[in-house]
C-alpha cells in the first residue's frame, strides 16, 4: 500500500512550524490511541501511521530529507537506515510520547502538561414513571454545564488579542528541573503547562475560556428503558479546555416505584385481591395492565398465592424482541366490617363444611401437626 504524505497525515499544510505539527498529532494520536480504542486496527493503523508523520515532521533533519526526497530518504533497504524510520511496534515511539503526552497516557505521574484536553463527562439522574420508561418519552432537561466561551472563541483571550507563547517554557509546557541525578520534566509554572500564556484575559470566561451555562437538552428515551439504564449524549458533557474536545452527557435513568406493578427485566407483576367467593366459585375479574384493563378468567377452587400469566402484556426489552408477561398474584381476601347476618351466613356455612374434606391445606396441615406432635 503507498504510503500517505506525511503532510496530509497530520492534516497540515508544507509549511507548518513545529506548534502546528505537534498540535496536530496529538489530536490525531489521542483520538486514535490504542488505550481508547481497543481492539480496533482501524484506529491503531491511524495511530501508526500519524506517529510515524510525527516522528519525521518533528525532526528538522528528517523533515528537510522527507521534504526533499519524500517516502524514499527513508526506504533504505527495507530497514532502519541512519537516519532512517524503523517503522513496526508501539515502543519506537515511547521517546515521542514522553514528550508530547507525559501526562495524558501515564507517562510519569499527574498533569504535567497542558494542551487540548477533553472536557469532563456528565452524569443527569432522570426520574420517569414507569409508563414512560415502557412506551418510550421524549423530555427536556436542563444541565448546568460549562460550554466554551464563544468571545473569545474557548482561547481566553480577550477578543482581538491572542494568547502569546510562554516565555518560561518557549511554548515547550514543561520546564526540565534537575532532582539529584534525575532530571525531569515538569509542567511549566507560568502556563500551567499551556505553553501560552493570557496577557490581555477576556471578560466573559476571565481567561478560562469556558462559561457555566444551564443547557437545555431534549432527551429521547426509547421504550424498554429499565431502572439504571443510562443514555450517552455524545460531546454534551463540559467543554474540552484549550480546544479540546467535549465529554459526554449521559443520562441515568431511574424509575419511580409504581402503585400497582413490579417490573423484573421484561415481566411486570401485579398483586389482584379477590373475594373468597370468586376463589371458591371461580369468576372473571378485571386486572390491569399498563394498555387499560383486561378481563382474567379464575377458575374455582382458586387458592392464594395462584399466579395467572398474561402473555405479551409485560415490556418490550429496549434491545428489541419479545414482549414479556404480566404475571398477577391472587390474594383471597378476608371480608371485613361484616354486618350480623352475614356473620351468621358464614357459621352456617362453616357448620356445612365441618368434618367434610373441603379444606385440602388446612387438612394437610392439621396432619403435618398431628405427626409432628407424634414424633416427639
Ligand atoms: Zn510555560
Ligand atoms: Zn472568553
Amino acid at each position: 500500500m503507498a504510503k500517505r504524505d506525511y503532510y496530509e497525515v497530520l492534516g497540515v499544510k508544507r509549511d507548518a512550524d513545529e506548534a502546528e505539527i505537534k498540535k496536530a498529532y496529538r489530536r490525531i494520536a489521542m483520538k486514535f490511541h490504542p488505550d481508547r480504542n481497543p481492539d480496533d486496527k482501524d484506529a491503531e493503523e491511524k495511530f501508526k501511521e500519524a506517529s510515524e508523520a510525527y516522528e519525521i515532521l518533528s525532526d528538522e533533519q528528517k523533515r528537510a530529507a522527507y521534504d526533499r526526497m519524500g517516502h524514499a530518504a527513508f526506504e533504505q533497504g527495507g530497514g532502519a537506515g541512519p537516519g532512517g524510520f524503523s517503522g513496526g511496534g508501539f515502543g519506537n515511539f515511547s521517546d515521542i510520547f514522553g514528550d508530547v503526552f507525559g501526562d495524558i497516557f501515564g507517562g510519569g505521574g499527574g498533569r504535567a502538561r497542558g494542551g487540548p484536553s477533553r472536557g469532563s463527562d456528565l452524569r443527569y439522574n432522570l426520574e420517569i414513571d414507569l409508563e414512560e420508561a415502557v412506551r418510550g418519552t421524549t423530555t427536556r432537561i436542563r444541565v448546568p454545564t460549562l460550554v466554551a466561551c464563544k468571545p473569545c472563541d474557548a482561547s481566553g483571550a480577550k477578543p482581538g488579542s491572542k494568547p502569546v507563547t510562554c516565555k518560561t517554557c518557549n511554548g515547550m509546557g514543561q520546564v526540565r528541573m534537575q532532582q539529584g541525578f534525575f532530571a525531569v520534566q515538569q509542567a511549566c509554572p507560568t502556563c500551567r503547562g499551556r505553553g501560552t500564556t493570557i496577557s490581555d484575559p477576556c471578560t466573559s470566561c476571565r481567561g478560562q475560556g469556558r462559561v457555566e451555562e444551564e443547557k437545555t437538552l431534549s432527551v429521547k428515551i426509547p421504550p424498554g428503558v429499565d431502572n439504571g439504564d443510562r443514555i450517552r449524549l455524545a460531546g454534551e458533557g463540559e467543554a474540552g479546555m484549550d480546544g479540546g474536545p467535549s465529554g459526554d452527557l449521559y443520562v441515568q435513568i431511574n424509575v419511580r416505584p409504581h402503585a400497582i406493578f413490579e417490573r423484573d427485566g421484561k415481566n411486570l407483576y401485579c398483586e389482584v385481591p379477590i373475594s373468597i367467593v370468586d376463589a371458591a366459585l371461580g369468576g372473571e375479574l378485571e386486572v390491569p395492565t399498563l394498555d387499560g384493563k383486561v378481563m382474567l378468567k379464575v377458575p374455582e377452587e382458586t387458592q392464594t398465592g395462584k399466579l395467572f400469566r398474561l402473555r405479551g402484556k409485560g415490556v418490550v426489552p429496549v434491545r428489541g424482541g419479545q414482549p414479556g408477561d404480566l404475571i398477577c398474584k391472587v390474594t383471597v381476601e378476608t371480608p371485613v366490617n361484616l354486618s350480623k347476618q352475614q356473620k351468621d351466613i358464614l357459621r352456617q356455612f362453616q357448620e356445612s363444611i365441618e368434618g367434610t374434606r373441603h379444606s385440602p391445606k388446612k387438612s394437610s396441615w392439621f396432619d403435618g401437626v398431628k405427626a409432628f406432635f407424634e414424633d416427639h
